[in-house]
């Protein structure tokens, strides 16, 4: 079925990440989970005033409703935003980390290594589904972790880079060892252009708010 929302596309080939993360959990991941989440919203949008949003403006629209159409409204944007997002995280070939988010992981973590120890203890220590970030908040960065469908991004903050540690992301490839799955993506994989580009927007939102 056709509706307002698509599955964007996989900014690498679904090889690419091997052998951190295989092509088989791709093939699941992105063309049946991220897919089922486009196809469940856009049924759910059907005829509501959600179809004319944007998705951040229907997750911020949502995000606390306890109805139950919009409780599953938000559950499905959240899951196609945090998608998006989380492939974007990624990158299969090295990215440096560099410039202004270097000298704020710096200050704000002590070094590189010791952010990634802290997303990966947010990663280890979400119970059940949910997601590890790197946010910003008037660019002080922290880690956070959320459940489910939730989003930083829900309440207003600015998140620089995921890591989804729902089951589905990592069990064909590791079972049930969620740990070595973090170990791997976070030491290989993570996209510091994409998160340099996200603290950057932030910069140019304050600026554009003061003028
Ligand atoms: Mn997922």
């Amino acid at each position: 079925m056709t509706g307002p929302f698509t599955l964007s596309p996989l900014p690498f080939d679904a090889d690419a990440l091997e052998p951190a993360i295989s092509a088989r959990t791709i093939g699941f991941h992105y063309h049946k989970h991220h897919q089922t989440y486009v196809d469940t919203l856009n049924r759910l949008v059907e005829g509501t005033r959600y179809a004319d949003m944007k998705l951040e403006e229907i997750v911020r629209a949502t995000v606390g409703n306890t109805g139950e159409k919009e409780t599953k409204i938000f559950n499905n944007a959240g899951q196609v935003w945090n998608h998006d997002f989380y492939w974007n995280s990624l990158s299969p070939v090295p990215t440096i980390l560099s410039g202004k988010l270097k000298q704020a992981v710096e200050r704000d973590f002590g070094d590189a290594k010791a952010l990634i120890k802290e997303l990966a203890t947010a990663g280890k220590e979400q119970f059940g589904s949910g997601w590890a970030w790197l946010v910003s908040k008037g660019g002080k960065l922290s880690v956070e972790k959320t459940p489910n469908a939730m989003t930083p991004m829900a309440k207003g903050t600015n998140c620089l880079i995921t890591v989804d540690v729902w089951e589905h992301a990592y069990y064909l490839d590791y079972q049930n060892e969620r740990p070595k799955y973090l170990e791997e993506v976070l030491k290989n994989l993570l996209n510091w252009n994409f998160a340099a580009e996200n603290l950057d927007k932030e910069d140019h939102a304050v600026r554009d708010a003061a003028e």
